[in-house]
Formats: structure tokens, sequence, C-alpha cells
């Protein structure tokens, strides 16, 4: 642990996977003999580079690249790029660690990575996105391939950097390797429903959870904090559903309309316009604009879903979910929830949804992308959406299944773990010592 103090968000995510497997291991001497766990905390890569580029004014800025290539078991290294200054070591190391499990829990044959860069997307024009996207492959292209390393989108990567991406790649290599990126426009090998994916996935999801107790989205009060691509597509399939969304956010702050959100104002101003959120409110005069993105958390709500950033939540703004009746928590975001704030859901019987499980919808049609781009051939949309549902439905029940034959019945973040974790160990075992 001394040695990774600097890389808090890599422990975070550690401390939670050692905690959910201590019943695996106690019942599974084998893997405590093979030492499986201080294998897969260990990134079987970690590439590391500069990005140089020339911005609009001619002068060159630096940005620092990664990617980290953390699981081949199961398959070839899988998992999405971000750009945000945020990014660094730890960051990378925490998102391609939780990969591993994510991807392995979809029950499709992906490992684990995740990678992106320091580069801050915001401010900056087309031509600098595409200089800085071409200047991160050249060094990128290296290290993947479509048997390799599959890299796909998240924060600040969404279809336009995806397209820069993919076109650089195939310039370097003189060929057009449609397999090489997922989250590609339709129009050049991307799949139906893929933008769609992990919102969705999310809400379908927690309907599974919601049957539980008898309830549906339909007249549900909910909260989806963030307005990017998740939040976007988990606010349609909630409204589809009959749920009401009030609020919304991006990092600047939140916006409340007690009407309901009208979807295709946040779309136009974030998809097209690339704006901020606040805009919403000159073209909704009932709504309400606020500073600061951890005061969303104090609407009153029947279900939240938290699909902006890492630590959204800490333990304060869970007490007051709790306090205004939140029933569902449902983790769109990676690792939105402190430890703290997971402590206070249990202490109080909030059902729990964890990223890990209600967010794998994304990768899950990522890997469909990647079968559609071997096959030569595309599903429709409708396909598409029915095999995510399904998806979706059975890791909600291998997460049940798994938490109740290791004695946690009902605690679906110990359960999810769990049945990601299996898999890949087994592949461990059976391919030796490597
Ligand atoms: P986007 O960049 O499309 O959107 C992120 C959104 O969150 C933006 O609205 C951003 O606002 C907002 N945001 C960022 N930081 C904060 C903050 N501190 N408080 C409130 N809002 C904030 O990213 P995605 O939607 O792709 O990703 C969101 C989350 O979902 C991430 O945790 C990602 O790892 C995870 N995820 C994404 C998948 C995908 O398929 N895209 C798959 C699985 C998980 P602003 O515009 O101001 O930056």
């Amino acid at each position: 642990k001394a040695h990774h103090s600097h890389e808090p968000e890599f422990l975070q995510a550690v401390k939670e996977i050692i905690y959910s497997l201590t019943p695996v291991f106690a019942k599974r001497p084998e893997y405590m003999q093979a030492s499986l766990l201080e294998r897969i905390v260990e990134p079987e890569r970690v590439v590391k580079f500069r990005v140089s580029w020339v911005d609009e004014s001619g002068k060159v800025q630096v940005n620092r690249g990664y990617r980290v290539q953390y699981s081949s078991a199961i398959g070839p290294y899988k998992g999405g790029l971000r750009f945000h200054p945020s990014v660094n070591e730890s960051i990378i190391k925490f998102l391609g660690f939780e990969q591993i499990f994510k991807n392995s829990l979809t029950g499709q044959p992906i490992g684990g990575a995740k990678g992106g860069s320091d580069f801050d997307p915001k401010g900056k024009s087309d031509a600098e996105i595409m200089r800085f996207c071409q200047a991160f492959m050249t060094e990128l292209h290296k290290y993947i391939g479509p048997d390799v390393d599959v890299p796909a989108g998240d924060i600040g990567v969404g279809a336009r950097e995806i397209g820069f991406l993919f076109g650089q790649y195939n310039r370097i290599r003189g060929a057009y390797e449609a397999g090489v990126i997922t989250g590609k426009l339709p129009r050049f090998g991307g799949s139906l429903a893929r933008k769609e994916a992990t919102g969705y996935g999310t809400v379908y999801f927690v309907q599974e959870m919601l049957k539980e107790i008898d309830m549906t989205f339909q007249d549900t009060n909910v909260i989806v904090s963030g307005s990017g691509n998740v939040s976007v597509y988990a606010i349609e399939k909630a409204q589809q559903l009959g749920a009401k969304v009030v609020a919304c956010s991006d990092s600047n702050g939140y916006i409340f309309d007690p009407t309901g959100i009208n979807l295709d104002t946040v779309k136009q101003i974030k998809e097209v316009e690339h704006g901020r959120i606040k805009e919403y409110v000159e073209r909704h005069p009932g709504a309400t604009y606020t500073d600061g993105c951890s005061g969303i958390w104090s609407i009153p709500c029947d279900i939240a879903l938290p699909c902006a950033t890492q630590n959204e939540i800490d333990e304060e703004s869970a007490k007051v979910l709790v306090a205004n009746g939140v029933k569902v928590i449902g983790e769109g975001a990676n690792m939105p929830s402190t430890l703290q704030a997971i402590k206070v859901y249990f202490d109080n019987n909030i059902l729990f949804a964890p990223a890990k499980a209600a967010n794998a919808g994304g990768v899950a049609v990522s890997a469909l992308e990647m079968s559609q781009n071997s096959m030569r051939h595309f599903w429709s949309f409708e396909e598409v959406d029915e095999k995510l549902h399904e998806i979706m439905k059975s890791i909600y029940k291998n997460s049940v299944d798994a938490a109740k034959e290791f004695g946690y019945e009902g605690n679906l973040l110990i359960g999810a773990n769990i049945a990601g974790f299996l898999k890949v160990a087994d592949a461990m075992v059976a391919q030796g010592v490597i």
C-alpha cells in the first residue's frame, strides 16, 4: 500500500475489490496459492508517452498520454480513453482495474484496459482537437490493434474524437481496420445503439432491481448528474419508461426543472452547441440553475443516477439523499460513490446498483461492435438494443446469484465483483503462471 499512497483512486478501487473477494478466497484456497490477487492488481503493461501538438496560435503544446493494459486473460484489452485535465496514472489505473471485472461481467470475450490524456478538450477548436487526436494516435497505434487492444470513448472522447483517432490509425497503418476502436459513427463501421448503450443499460439494470420492490420507473422522480454521453441516454430511457427527470448537471453546476427536463434542449446545448448546462434556463424560464455540482443531491428524488464522474457522491451527499427518501442509487459513472457513501446506502437499506454492473452496457455493445466489424455485417438498432437488454438482465442475475452463493444475499456490490472475478480467475489459473 505504501508504494501506492500517491494513487488514491487506484487504492480505493482495489480496497473495494479486496473487501468483496474475501469470501471467495476463504472458499477457494487454490486462488490464494496461485497469488491471484497479487497478480490481478498489477497491470500487464503501462504505457506513458509525450503528446506534442500545435495550437491555433502556432505554439507547441505538450500533454501526457497513457494506456494501461491491465488483463488479457479472457480477451483482447478493451477500455475507453479519457481526455480530461484531471487524468493521471492513478485514475487510469483505477479505471483499467475496474474494467477487468466489468468486461468479464458482460459475458463477452474482452480483457481490461484504459487510457487517456490530461488534455482538456474544453474551449478547443475542432482543428485543435483533430491535431491532438492525431498526435495521440501517432504514439498509441504501436500498442493497439483489432486483436490486441481496442480503445473506445469515455469522458471527453465522443464520436468526433473517435473519428479523428480512427482516421489517424488507418492512415498510419495504410489500411482500413474497422475493429481497432469502438464508438465509431455507424456510417463508417460503428454499431447502432452504441452511443445510447451505457445510459440505457444503466436504466435497464435499475429496472430489474425495481422489480424486487414491486416498483417501476413510472411516475418516479429521478436525478441524473452530468449531461454527457451516459447522462443524456439515461435520461432518455428513464423518460421513455415514464419517469420524471428533474435535474442534471455539468462540471460547473446543475439545473432543476420541476416540470421535467426537456431532453431535446439538453441534447441541443451539449451535443450540438458544445455549450454549458446553465444555458438551459434561458430557454426554459421555469427551471433554475445553481453553481456547484454537489448540491444536485439535495433535490428530493426516488431514484438517483450519478452519471458524471468518480467520487461525486460523498458521505454527506449520501446522507442527504437518504433523508430525502431516495430508494435506489444506480451508478452510470465509474466509482461515483465514495466508500463512505456506499456504507450509508447499505446502513439504510437503499437498493444499490454498483457501476461495474450497472454501466457495463456501453462496453458490452462495444464488444458487439467488434463482432459486427469481424462479420462485416450490421444489426439494426432494435437488434442491438434487444441484445443489450438481455445482457443487462443477465449481469443482474449473475450478480444476484454470486452474492447469494457466497453468503451476501442482496449485496450487488459484492455479487458483481465476485461474478466478474471468477471467470478471470479461472482463466488465469488454467493458463498457468504468466
Ligand atoms: P462525457 O464527457 O460525455 O460527460 C461527462 C459529463 O459529466 C459532462 O456533462 C461533464 O460536464 C460532467 N462532469 C464532469 N465532472 C463533473 C463533476 N465533477 N460534477 C458534475 N458533472 C461533471 O463522459 P461520459 O458520459 O462518457 O462518462 C461519464 C461517466 O461514465 C464517467 O465516469 C465514465 O467513465 C463513465 N462511463 C462511460 C461510458 C461510456 O460509454 N461513455 C461507459 C461506462 C462508464 P462538463 O461538460 O462540464 O465537463
